[in-house]
């Protein structure tokens, strides 16, 4: 079977099996090598390891994971695109195909079934519309990850990246910055994909932190006073709370005052170690 990686050969396959692209899985298929040996590259994999793909389109970085990683293991939401799969993936024995929404998979389960429960890594061209979604749910489910590399809308990637401050920074990046370490890799131009997407692309790789950044006893509250704090972005971080969580505001403000913040301070202008350190004062009784 020919690479896929070109437009010509991209084309053929999509006229081949007369496949039509559908909008609302996010579909935009990578043409462009250089991109794709970047993002092999960048996720350094080599055959000792396994390898989860979501959404392998007609498995144009499939064919490329299952040439430098010992098994890949590939989960399609569209179930047309799954005997394309089988033909463009025919050639190689370490490659498990799954139609599947990678939303309601249960991951740990699936990387115990496919790796002994050893930490896999993740590789994929997300489709943009979930990408949120598929970044936490990743890391919420407290699967076995290494990392995670992955070509994403380059506002998302900016906001993985973003700290305290800034424009950008919000519940995302605190969320991605607590789990693992983000590097942008590169920026990826839309003529680089068919169809061509209406923004532009990066490849973003986040290194899982093996212990996280920063203490708490109670991770699941830590992220309520979090997404409480965005809710209400314009707001100061007292009302945020006391609108998002029903926390009485003269607990938020002592909280301020034993951290010495200001009392009119912004969720936007707390690191993530504040964060912490302020969830774990709103937890005591
Ligand atoms: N990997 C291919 C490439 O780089 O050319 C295709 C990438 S395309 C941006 C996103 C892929 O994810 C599509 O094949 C789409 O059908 C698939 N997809 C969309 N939603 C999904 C979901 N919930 N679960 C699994 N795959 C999904």
């Amino acid at each position: 079977m020919n690479k896929l990686i070109n437009p010509q050969e991209t084309i053929r396959i999509i006229q081949k099996n007369n496949f039509h692209f559908q909008k609302r899985f996010g579909q935009n298929f990578l043409i462009d090598e250089n991109v794709l040996r970047n993002i092999i590259v960048s996720s350094e994999i080599t055959k000792e390891d396994c390898v989860l793909e979501i959404g392998p389109g007609i498995g144009t970085m499939t064919q490329a994971l299952c040439d430098a990683a010992g098994h890949v293991v590939t989960v399609e939401i569209d179930g047309s695109l799954i005997p394309i799969l089988r033909e463009t993936l025919a050639d190689y024995d370490n490659v498990t195909i799954l139609n599947d929404d990678v939303l309601k998979l249960d991951l740990p389960k699936l990387i115990g079934e496919q790796n002994d429960g050893k930490p896999v890594k993740v590789v994929a061209n997300l489709p943009y519309y979930i990408t949120t979604p598929i970044i936490m749910g990743l890391f919420e489910s407290h699967a076995p990850l290494q990392s995670v590399t992955v070509m994403v809308q380059k506002e998302v990637a900016d906001r993985m990246q973003a700290g305290p401050g800034t424009k950008d920074y919000g519940a995302l990046s605190l969320a991605v910055q607590y789990y693992s370490e983000p590097k942008i890799v590169q920026l990826v131009p839309p003529h680089c994909f068919i169809p061509r997407p209406n923004v532009g692309s990066a490849v973003i790789r986040l290194l899982r932190h093996i212990v996280p950044p920063v203490e708490t006893e109670d991770e699941d509250f830590l992220f309520r006073v979090i997404h409480a704090a965005f809710g209400q972005r314009r707001k100061t971080l007292t009302n945020a709370l006391y609108g998002g969580m029903k926390l009485p505001k003269e607990k938020t403000l002592a909280a301020l005052s034993a951290l010495s913040l200001p009392e009119n301070i912004r969720g936007e202008a707390l690191s993530l170690p504040q964060f912490a350190a302020l969830a774990e004062l709103l937890r005591r009784p």
